[in-house]
């Protein structure tokens, strides 16, 4: 029988384990055990079957077994008692309310397309929706007033599973937000919040809004699919990236345009304070600055409009624009028509539908002008912007050189934060005890990580063979599960019985299946391969999973060369692959692996995270120097896969690169967890391999620290958050009388630009044979037509100067003015001090100089000699 209606009943709890109800909502049940094991312990059976979801656990129970619980004194205790520290942990000073200054925002908004918290809210694809979620746990657990924007997806993400010949199987669960952890936002007279955008021919989408507590931190989720919506914008936000073209830009327009109108409503609503920075996470919701443009040039409180010009001024000051792909590929780009068709249909109507088309536009050498580019927006909206690693961040001030004509590559206004990972979510409780001091503090957090120094070498070996155990133990039922859907009887199953082995050195490879991360790398060489698996002295084994864009046949094929390889009866004790790679089996995958491996093209990784997740369970990472890696490898925290040439044939190069990753296992990785002395024990039996040790501990208390999201978070208060809340508050004050101000000028030196120039550069002091520590004082003549000395900086840029004359390691003095010379024209002096042996040189140049600017190549102006 098919329902008609459905609808959710809500149980209501008794009165003395009420406050199971606050415990199950707020997420921080997710990355606190002791909450999450109360839920488990109510009902163990029932926990299993909602899968660990503490909402629909509590909806499962009938009313005696709530009753039950309600009567029993020791829960009941507990329950106060979680509470409590609950409340404290939502009220408490926490770091950031003890180390900031009135500097410090009082609300940021961070945009996302994705989130990926825990697995009962499946809101994420993959990496950057995690990497969203670890940012609002990790702002939470130091008291960073963050508030979340993000969609709703009815659909999530697909769900993954195989074929009989191994082809990757999709589906899309319908999500019922009724039965997650989720409130409606709703007005005093508790109708839902709705936020609307026009759409072309007289249409109109409209969004209701989810509330997710992510700990202290709000989540809010627009969700289209309401009765006020015509079926179309109904399945706006039906899946995650779905559709392409229309569909896709109507998702982002939701999402920034109306994420910013849901955050109004919100504040309107609960009285949070209004955010001071916005932080757009990828390009997706690059939107939210149009729509913070239509607010200043149209403002709803009768205060004086901004022209465009100053509410861009306004609004870039406060922005934060954070890029996560190093492929050109990878950025969301839509046609220009498409952007002219939804912006007429009056989405914006006090912004000329022109300068949006100019924010997007790839008005630079090899860009397509019929393009409109998120990125490009994303960067030309924000004052200050990141990658998020260090490589990443040469290679996206490369990508985007573009848009800064005349400046080197080096001094792109792109800075980089490296990502990190939120603890508490993925450190294995049992390796917490060991590794973490639990008396440690925000303050100082690397001191916390070397309890493990502490901690003697067969306790640490023991809880590395739990975790791998219990790995092994998920594998077994995951691959008996999966082979079930792929057709087969239990009573062909029983070698699933005695897949992997709890005492054989684990590698696991887990990630999305694009192209660049080579999930295939290892089958290069099958015989050899084969052999590193079956070695009868120091065997190994693999753990592989990861999902295919559902539209990417490349990847399915992949995904179905390397699962055909595991379902060979002599390999398929000793390698796996298992469906549905997710936030639940990841948690189980990272603590059980012993070597966690990444080999992607290098440098096409913008950071990676999964072996950070691995290296904070004491798991060593084995990868190509891409991302993380690239930074933090040590040479005693794990191994560096050599990359061939980048200009090598791509064939060529994975021959290369494959080689090098079988020599590492065979002769490096292998040998040391076996133990090195050479009488290699039997495989199974635990001798204890004290030098591997050795880089457990290493890798625990020098990464645990740094690959920590608490210092990503730090990181972006101190670099990004304080600078873009104090820049724009400066912007806005006096009715936005800087801004204004700021783009008065900023128009007057763009249209003067065009005269500036360095007629001629007068030396003295350099000698016939110039020698370490001899004084050069420099004069440059300098025309500047209208502008004024003020408006500029005149400065040398000097160094060490290559056979091309280039000048590498470059530092700059600043010239000062020195006199009119009438007619535009103006002297500028200053010295500087010959500090190199070797090739010298130096150059001069003006930029435009304003206390306002960011950064020098802010404008992208510049005059060079
Ligand atoms: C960490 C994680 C990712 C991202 O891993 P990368 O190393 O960045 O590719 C993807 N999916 C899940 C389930 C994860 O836990």
């Amino acid at each position: 029988m098919k329902a008609i209606r459905r609808f959710t009943v809500r149980t209501v709890l008794p009165e003395s384990i009420a406050p199971l109800s606050r415990l199950a909502r707020n997420l921080r049940w997710s990355w606190h055990r002791p909450t999450e094991q109360l839920f488990a312990d109510l009902n163990p059976q029932a926990w299993e079957t909602v899968h660990g979801d503490p909402v629909k656990l509590l909806g499962s129970l009938t009313r005696e077994e709530i009753q039950q619980i309600a009567e029993d004194p020791a829960t009941v205790r507990r329950i106060e008692e979680l509470d409590a520290d609950l409340e404290c942990y939502l009220t408490d000073e926490l770091w950031y309310q003890k180390t900031q200054t009135e500097d410090a925002p009082r609300a940021i908004a961070y945009f996302s397309a994705e989130y990926g918290v825990t697995s009962v809210l499946p809101q994420y694809s993959g990496g950057l929706g995690i990497l969203a979620g670890d940012h609002l746990k990790s702002a939470s657990d130091l008291g960073v007033p963050v508030v979340g924007v993000g969609l709703f997806y009815q659909h999530g993400y697909f769900k993954q599973s195989l074929s009989r010949d191994a082809w990757q199987q999709e589906s899309y669960p319908v999500l019922d937000p009724d039965g997650m952890p989720l409130a409606l936002l709703r007005e005093k007279d508790g109708t839902p919040a709705r936020i609307t955008l026009p759409l072309p021919n007289g249409r109109s989408l409209s969004a209701q809004i989810w509330r997710a507590d992510v700990g202290r931190v709000p989540l809010l989720l627009l969700d289209s699919d309401i009765p006020d919506n015509d079926d179309h914008a109904r399945s706006v936000t039906d899946r995650l990236y779905g559709g392409g073209g229309d569909h896709r830009l109507q998702q982002e327009l939701l999402l920034g345009m109306g994420g910013i109108r849901a955050l109004r409503t919100f504040s309107r609503l609960t009285g949070a304070p209004a955010p001071e920075v916005f932080h757009c996470n990828e390009g997706h919701a690059g939107f939210l600055g149009i729509e913070r443009i239509a607010e200043l040039m149209d403002p709803a409180d009768g205060s004086e409009p901004l022209t465009w010009d100053e509410a861009l001024a306004s609004v870039r000051s406060a922005t934060v624009f954070t890029t996560h792909t190093p492929v050109p590929a990878g950025i969301d780009r839509f046609e220009r028509a498409q952007i002219e068709h939804f912006f007429n249909a009056g989405l914006a109507p006090a912004v000329p539908t022109a300068n949006v088309l100019s924010l997007g536009a790839e008005d630079y050498d090899d860009g397509d002008p019929s393009k409109f580019n998120m990125a490009v927006m994303g960067l030309r909206l924000a004052q200050r912007a990141n990658g998020v690693a260090k490589l990443h961040g040469v290679v996206s001030r490369g990508m985007f050189r573009g848009l800064w004509p005349g400046f080197d590559e080096d001094e792109v206004p792109i800075g980089s934060i490296t990502n990190g990972v939120h603890v508490m979510t993925w450190i294995d409780p049992r390796m917490a005890e060991l590794a973490l001091d639990p008396m440690g503090s925000d303050l100082n957090r690397a001191a916390r990580w070397r309890r493990i120094y502490g901690v003697d070498d067969a306790e640490l070996w023991a809880v590395r063979r739990e975790l791998r155990t219990r790995l092994v133990e998920d594998v077994r039922a995951r691959l008996r599960a999966s082979w079930k859907k792929r057709g087969l009887a239990d009573a062909e199953l029983g070698w699933t019985d005695s897949v992997l082995d709890p005492g054989v050195l684990t590698i696991g490879f887990a990630r999305r299946v694009p192209t660049y991360k080579r999930l295939t790398l290892m089958l290069r060489d099958p015989q050899r391969l084969k052999k590193i698996l079956l070695d009868p002295e120091r065997p190994v084994q693999l753990v592989v999973a990861g999902k295919s864009h559902p539209a990417d046949e490349q990847g399915k094929r992949l995904i179905q060369d390397l699962v055909r390889f595991t379902d060979d009866p002599e390999v398929r004790h000793r390698i796996v692959f298992l469906p549905n790679y997710d936030i639940a089996m990841a948690r189980t995958l990272f603590p059980g692996c012993d070597v966690w491996l990444n080999n992607p093209l290098r440098p096409l990784e913008a950071c990676g995270t999964s072996g950070m997740k691995a290296a904070l369970n004491g798991g060593l990472n084995l990868s190509v120097l891409d991302g993380w890696w690239d930074e933090m490898y040590d040479g005693q925290n794990g191994w560096a896969i050599p990359t061939a040439d980048e200009g090598a044939h791509p064939d060529e190069r994975d021959d290369i690169e494959a080689a090098a990753l079988y020599e590492l296992i065979e002769n490096h990785v292998a040998p040391r967890f076996y133990g090195e002395t050479g009488d290699a024990s039997e495989p199974g039996t635990d001798v204890v391999p004290h030098q591997w040790l050795a880089m457990v501990r290493h890798t625990l208390a020098t990464l645990g620290p740094r690959v920590s999201a608490k210092r990503m978070l730090e990181d972006y208060v101190r670099d990004l958050y304080v600078p873009a809340a104090v820049s724009g508050r400066r912007a806005a004050e006096d009715g936005h009388a800087a801004a204004r101000a700021k783009s008065r000028w900023i128009g007057r030196v763009r249209q003067a630009w065009g005269q500036v120039s360095v007629e001629h550069v007068d030396t003295e002091g350099v000698a016939q044979d110039p020698q370490i520590g001899d004084e050069l004082s420099v004069c440059a003549y300098v025309t500047l037509g209208s502008l004024a000395p003020e408006d500029v900086c005149a400065e040398i840029g000097y160094g060490r100067v290559s056979e091309t004359d280039h000048i590498h390691e470059r530092k700059y003095a600043t010239l000062r003015p020195t006199g009119d010379l009438g007619g535009g024209r103006h002297k500028f002096c200053g010295t500087i001090t010959v500090d190199r042996s070797g090739p010298f040189g130096y150059t001069v140049r003006v930029l435009p100089a304003h206390p306002h600017l960011a950064d020098k190549a802010e404008l992208g102006l510049v005059a060079n000699a």
